[in-house]
């Protein structure tokens, strides 16, 4: 059985029944039959089912985000813009699946009587193991693509948002997506990894670097497509010509935004000494503004964090932290209650050989260092295992695009952060991760091309 805990009370809201091995295997069965019909319904078919979720997210938002901020203790109005960001997701992905699936005639040569052609067919049945932040997005990132280009998809939502992840398959199949074209899997990564050992065609996960890496190995046993969607250490650099308050300002929402648990939070500020006092002054008083509290109240900004265990690795940040002489400004410890509460935890004089610097934070809390030049600020970014996103402020748009060009990251933001679009590639680089979601290339990762040559008689 699987505990459902509302991370903001501390109390069981739900038992689930888990999966085990025999019904996976069970469900991939049924999948594989299933997939092959599927594959075979018109396309116009497939986005009409689509087109049907998207209505069902609109008309249910209410009711979807208050399930989400029960298991997840997202600020109820973070949970409905999620849901809100998801149409946007969904329309990329009706209104480009066609041009991208279509047959391509590439040659026709009549001299030779030769023709070369591609067409695009689907992967097969595909699992799809999922992180609990943005459930929502991460999800579909996957599941929407996949389902259109005819895969059928085997979805493990993380243990931390099941209760979501029954919704997503209720409404799908609500929506005409036959019940055995995706099919949820729930329980913790034991389930995950059998999942792995299902001969699927490929895995799509979203989750930490650490689970990426059991996933990949699992997958080389067996050859299978492997797409990994990691963490991050995210890091933004100020530049001396920096609108101050504007950037502190968006910098702190980058990096408080749903607890800090994005995985392209901001994770590390650079200020060039110039403004550097400024920077940190308007940034602490701009984080003194956000509500914490009760996730259901609109009002609130910082909930708690969704996994109690995490509180640890917060705790261990800010004593490494202080240990190594970084100056507390707010925060740095856990907050009274019986949910998993972290204050808003702010450091200044803070420097790489900090964990706060190095690991994957994924709370409420971050460090903001000085540097003197762009060149230090450019050497710094790059320290690091990572590569999702980096981003820098500045009012020069070329000596800003010219630093990010050199920042080894997925994807680069100039005067704004944790952003993500559906119509740009969404990638990590080195520990954030392998392949690509959204975009074109979000839906072509969900077909396998064939290549005809044709020659007539
Ligand atoms: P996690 O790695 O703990 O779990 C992710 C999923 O993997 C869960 O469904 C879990 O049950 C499953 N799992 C665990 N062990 C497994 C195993 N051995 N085999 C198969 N499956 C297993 O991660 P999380 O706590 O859910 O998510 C947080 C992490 O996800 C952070 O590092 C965050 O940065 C990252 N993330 C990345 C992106 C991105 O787009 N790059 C997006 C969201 C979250």
């Amino acid at each position: 059985m699987l505990k459902v805990i509302n991370p903001a009370t501390a109390q069981v809201i739900r038992e689930l029944e888990t999966d085990n091995p025999e019904s996976v295997a069970e469900k991939f069965q049924r999948a594989q039959l299933a997939q092959e019909i599927w594959a075979c319904v018109p396309l116009d078919d497939r986005l009409k089912a689509i087109r049907n979720f998207r209505e069902l997210i609109v008309q249910r938002t209410e009711e979807l985000a208050q399930i989400l901020t029960s298991e997840v203790g997202k600020p109820i109005s973070q949970s409905r813009s999620e849901l809100k960001g998801l149409l946007g997701r969904i329309d990329f992905f009706l209104e480009n699946a066609a041009r991208v699936l279509r047959d391509e005639t590439v040659l026709s040569d009549p001299a030779q009587k030769l023709e070369e052609k591609i067409t695009h067919e689907p992967l097969g049945v595909i699992g799809n193991i999922s992180a609990w932040n943005y459930p929502y997005y991460v999800g579909s990132n996957v599941f929407i693509p996949a389902l259109l280009a005819g895969n059928a998809v085997l979805y493990k939502p993380s243990e931390f948002a099941a209760l979501t992840g029954l919704a997503i398959a209720d409404l799908l199949h609500e929506a005409g997506i036959p019940d055995d074209v995706f099919i949820p899997l729930i329980g913790r990564g034991d389930v995950g990894a059998e999942l792995c050992r299902q001969p699927i065609a490929g895995i799509f996960f979203t989750g930490s670097y650490a689970t990426g890496q059991k996933i990949a190995e699992a997958a080389a046993k067996r050859l299978m497509k492997v797409q990994l969607e990691l963490g991050g250490k995210d890091p933004t650099y100020v530049r001396e010509d920096a609108d101050v308050d504007a950037a502190a300002e968006s910098l702190a929402d980058g990096a408080f935004y749903n607890c800090g648990q994005s995985c392209c939070s901001v994770e590390r500020i650079y200020v060039h000494e110039k403004v550097y006092d400024a920077f940190v002054e308007a940034f602490f008083k701009t984080v003194k503004t956000f509500v914490v509290g009760d996730p259901l109240d609109d009002k609130t900004y910082i909930g708690p964090v969704t996994r109690r265990e995490h509180l640890a690795v917060l705790d261990r940040q800010v004593s490494d932290a202080l240990k190594q002489g970084a100056k507390l400004l707010c925060g740095g410890k856990r907050a009274a209650g019986p949910g998993f509460y972290f204050e808003p935890t702010v450091f200044a004089n803070v420097n790489h050989s900090m964990e706060l610097m190095r690991e994957e934070t994924f709370g409420p809390l971050i460090g903001i260092q000085k540097v003197s030049s762009d060149a230090e600020a450019i050497q710094l970014m790059n320290d690091t295992e990572y590569g999702l996103t980096a981003g820098v402020y500045s009012k020069a748009r070329e000596r800003a695009t010219a630093i990010l060009a050199e920042i080894n990251s997925g994807s680069v933001y100039w005067n704004c952060c944790d952003r993500v679009s559906p119509r740009l590639p969404w990638s990590g680089r080195g520990h954030s991760g392998v392949g690509t979601t959204l975009s074109t290339y979000g839906i072509q990762t969900f077909v396998q091309p064939k290549a005809w040559h044709l020659r007539g008689v």
